[in-house]
């Protein structure tokens, strides 16, 4: 090897893409870890949906419900469902609580139209539901596509009952038509973010009338009668309900190469499934790990269900306080792997991009030191010496990462979970995986990457 060659690979960060660094072993698990990925992206529309389905492999893999007070030997595998809307799952290490925990913390929540309480309407012979959209999406993308909508409605007696239109095959599904570009002109002038008004997401659920009736809004009644025909539920259940509508197609390959997925809800649900899937395998760990599977991450972490929410303290205290540790001590030894999706570098977006700082496709997990946005601020800054011990453990395990910045500096940016966990007194650290079009409809996220995600946090938990 040359001198100069010598000191390129020695002095210089090395940006290689992963499909040059993987061996043929790891490309084949790659594959199969991202076909179940699909599947969860499938089955979890919703932070509910991922809850249940979270829950159901949970328990396929020897965890069970938590029970307050339950005495906790190392290895076992436990649970706590938050309100059907979060999770968290633990399995208990050979050291106790006293030593701190390790966290993998994902939001399962996505950006979607969430139903108004009062949403149904006929006019002109059509019958639409009104929506208030759920975190940040750019509006003109959720027009004429096919949505189905999914969740619970509680009906006045007290039961409840679960509705999915537009999930299985042959079903019918909701859709919000855009305007033809015939008559777009005064609508194609406007700027972007005005082009769809939130007042405009209106689903269209149906357009025949009741027959042999003389009353008005026919065909709201008529579409009343099928939803108590098959659901049992009146217009006013719809005020305790919550029906959210998400894009209708699966989770597909992207490229001739099927090197990426293309999906709904990426963000996060894929670093939500790869701390799932990563604690799942775990066996007797050294210290206790957590996957916490949080809400509400799109509209500020706030509420019961989300990472602000008290409910992750009192189920770690309850785990504490079954070793006799105080919860403050355990926080303080913790470390909290903050996973959430960062944006991949975009070469027809260029200039949002400062290109030397960004992470690429293909590149691996990326390790965001800090987030936030006009300064860093809303973010968690982790230390020197905390990226230096995550970037040790990532090498040791053989983890292809890269590090990552969301976007030039004062040109946007985001936050997650992360400032909440540091505020507990939790070293905390942000890494996600690299996507294109977050927060649309369709995301996408190379497989290489997805993998490095899970790899990551297995490494973190295992470390
Ligand atoms: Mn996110
Ligand atoms: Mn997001």
């Amino acid at each position: 090897m040359s001198e100069q060659k010598k000191l390129r690979e020695e002095l210089l960060l090395n940006g290689k893409n992963g499909y040059d660094r993987v061996s043929p072993e790891e490309l084949t698990d790659i594959n199969g870890y991202c076909e179940n990925y699909k599947d969860f992206l499938n089955h979890g529309r919703t932070e509910r949906e991922c809850v249940e389905t979270a829950i159901a492999q949970a328990e396929a893999a020897g965890f069970r419900a938590y029970e307050p007070g339950q005495s906790l030997r190392p290895g076992e595998r436990v649970y706590w469902n938050n309100r059907g809307k979060a999770l968290m799952l633990a399995v208990i290490g050979q050291e106790t609580l006293e030593k701190g925990v390790v966290i993998g913390a994902a939001h399962i929540d996505s950006p979607r139209l969430d139903l108004k309480p009062r949403p149904v309407t006929e006019d002109s012979g059509l019958c639409t539901l009104k929506t208030h959209y759920y975190g940040g999406i750019r509006k003109y993308q959720w027009v004429s596509i096919p949505l189905l909508l999914t969740g619970v409605v509680e009906r006045a007696d007290g039961t409840q009952v679960k509705v999915s239109i537009g999930r299985d095959p042959g079903d019918p599904v909701l859709t919000i038509p855009d305007l033809l570009p015939h008559l777009a002109d005064k609508q194609s002038h406007k700027p972007l973010f005005q082009g769809i008004e939130g007042e405009q997401l209106n689903l269209l659920i149906g357009s025949k009338p009741l027959p042999d009736d003389d009353g008005s809004d026919r065909v709201k009644l008529a579409v009343l009668k099928l939803l108590n025909e098959k659901y049992g539920i009146t217009e006013a259940d719809f005020i305790s309900a919550e029906l959210c509508a998400v894009p209708a197609f699966d989770a597909v390959d992207v490229g001739l190469d099927r090197s990426m997925i293309g999906a709904y809800g990426q963000d996060d649900r894929v670093c939500g499934y790869a701390a799932l899937a990563a604690l799942l395998e775990l066996g007797t760990p050294r210290r206790t790990c957590i996957a916490m599977l949080a809400d509400k991450e799109e509209i500020g972490s706030i509420g019961v269900s989300g990472m602000e929410s008290q409910a992750f303290d009192t189920f770690v205290a309850r785990l504490c306080a079954a070793q006799g540790v105080e919860l403050r001590d355990c926080y303080e030894k913790s470390f909290c792997l903050s996973t959430d999706v960062t944006v991949a570098y975009d070469p027809n977006f260029a200039e949002v991009f400062d290109k030397s700082n960004a992470s690429f496709l293909n590149q691996g997990v990326g390790l965001c030191k800090y987030t936030g946005s006009r300064g860093k601020s809303g973010s968690s800054d982790a230390s020197a010496e905390l990226v230096g011990q995550v970037r040790r453990t990532l090498d040791k395990a053989g983890v292809i990462w890269q590090m990552a910045e969301l976007g030039k500096v004062d040109e946007g940016g985001g936050g997650t979970v992360a400032m909440f966990m540091a505020n507990r007194n939790i070293d905390t650290i942000d890494a996600g995986t690299p996507v294109l079009a977050m927060h649309s409809p369709f995301e996408v996220t190379s497989k290489l990457d997805c993998y490095m995600t899970y790899k990551a946090m297995k490494a973190v938990f295992e470390a």
